[in-house]
């Protein structure tokens, strides 16, 4: 059997640039708290993406949870969120005990469909937040769901975990609404280990997210709280492996990509075979090659072929609504993202893959169409 590919595994610059920002923290016991390498890589990615501020925070769930609390989401409040997606993007509702309403996906983007977020805005007018995903790196019709969205005045949180280095006609994904969070948790296209950032324009509310991330201290000697605080905060180690990783995101978004382009070659001309939509107005990062399978050849069949042969791939993400724990919550829409997570498959997209790694998934995945 081969050595194991992974569906997406850390994966350090060849440089070293990631030990040299961490080896600067032990040099100087900036360890901890906060220091240098925090600064710099708010500043890094804020320029990288084109915000004007960013809160390097502990995870991307955290970065979510501080945007909906910036939003003034609380109690009893209704937010829209993606039923496509991982749990992380709607548990932070939970954490505020808001309310999730779960907006079916379309198929020419896999995410939110706009349709679906305007029958929502009609069933609930009194929505407070609306949280938009870029799945596996793919963006969502960002124009049309902020027209939609600036009708009526709500607050927009994209959760762009899995689309850094990913634009939507040129512009940056995380960067349209009015918060944007980012995940260097260790499967995502760059990783610190675990991490997240929260991005935004407004300067002000950042301030205010990295004051409730360090434990909302007020300006005092002694130890005083008028806010509930979080323990939510970067540190300045993980924070150097960040700034390596980010001199390296087109590297890793080009790999990404020629790994989709070399899948989609070989495969489209197989029978069902549909690979996830690039729109004239994305330019993803290709975090997971993903495909649909309408035929005889299910995903299950392509996943336990490659998982025999040390391979590792999955399912598109299990819809919300379906899930145990969110089922009680009111979904719109029709069915796209049940039958997208039916038919779906996320394929091994690791950028450490070689060509013969590529051409071993290749080949199995076409063994199983020859039967
Ligand atoms: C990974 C991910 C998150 C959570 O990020 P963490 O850093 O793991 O907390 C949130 N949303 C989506 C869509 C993700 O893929």
């Amino acid at each position: 059997m081969g050595d194991r590919i992974f569906l997406s595994s850390p994966h350090m610059s060849d440089e070293g640039y990631e030990q040299q920002y961490v080896q600067e923290a032990f040099d100087t016991n900036w360890i901890a708290p906060l220091g240098t390498n925090v600064n710099e890589f708010e500043n890094e990615l804020a320029a990288k993406v084109g915000s004007k501020s960013a809160a390097a925070l502990s995870s991307g769930t955290a970065a979510i949870h501080l945007a909906l609390k910036a939003a003034g989401v609380g109690e009893g409040d209704i937010v829209f969120c993606p039923t496509l997606t991982f749990s992380a993007t709607a548990n932070p509702i939970i954490y505020q005990n808001a309310t999730p309403v779960f907006i079916d996906s379309n198929y020419e983007t896999w995410n939110m469909c706009p349709g679906a977020l305007e029958e929502a805005f009609k069933k609930y007018p009194e929505v407070k937040a609306v949280i938009i995903v870029h799945l596996y790196g793919l963006s969502a019709d960002m124009y049309r769901i902020m027209e939609v969205c600036n009708k009526h005045n709500v607050t927009v949180i994209e959760d762009a975990a899995e689309s850094l280095g990913g634009y939507y006609k040129g512009q940056h994904t995380g960067t349209f609404g009015d918060y944007g969070i980012f995940s260097f948790n260790g499967n995502k296209i760059i990783t610190t280990s675990g991490g997240g950032m929260l991005v935004s324009n407004n300067e002000e509310k950042i301030k205010k997210a990295r004051f409730w991330a360090t434990q909302s201290r007020d300006q005092a000697r002694h130890y005083q709280h008028s806010e509930l605080g979080f323990n939510y905060r970067m540190s300045n180690v993980v924070a150097g492996i960040g700034r390596g990783q980010l001199k390296v995101l087109e590297q890793r978004v080009e790999k990404k990509k020629y790994i989709f382009d070399y899948y989609k070659n070989e495969l489209i001309h197989l029978d069902g075979v549909d690979f996830m939509p690039v729109n004239d107005w994305d330019q993803p990062n290709f975090w997971l090659s993903s495909m649909t399978l309408t035929c005889d050849v299910r995903p299950i069949d392509v996943m336990e072929a490659l998982e025999k042969e040390n391979i590792e791939s999955r399912p598109i993400w299990k819809p919300m609504h379906m899930q145990p724990y969110f089922e009680k919550y009111d979904f719109v829409g029709s069915r796209v993202s049940e039958k997208l997570f039916q038919n779906g498959i996320c394929l091994p997209s690791d950028t450490k893959m070689s060509d013969e790694d590529l051409k071993r998934v290749v080949r199995i995945m076409k063994g199983l169409w020859m039967k």
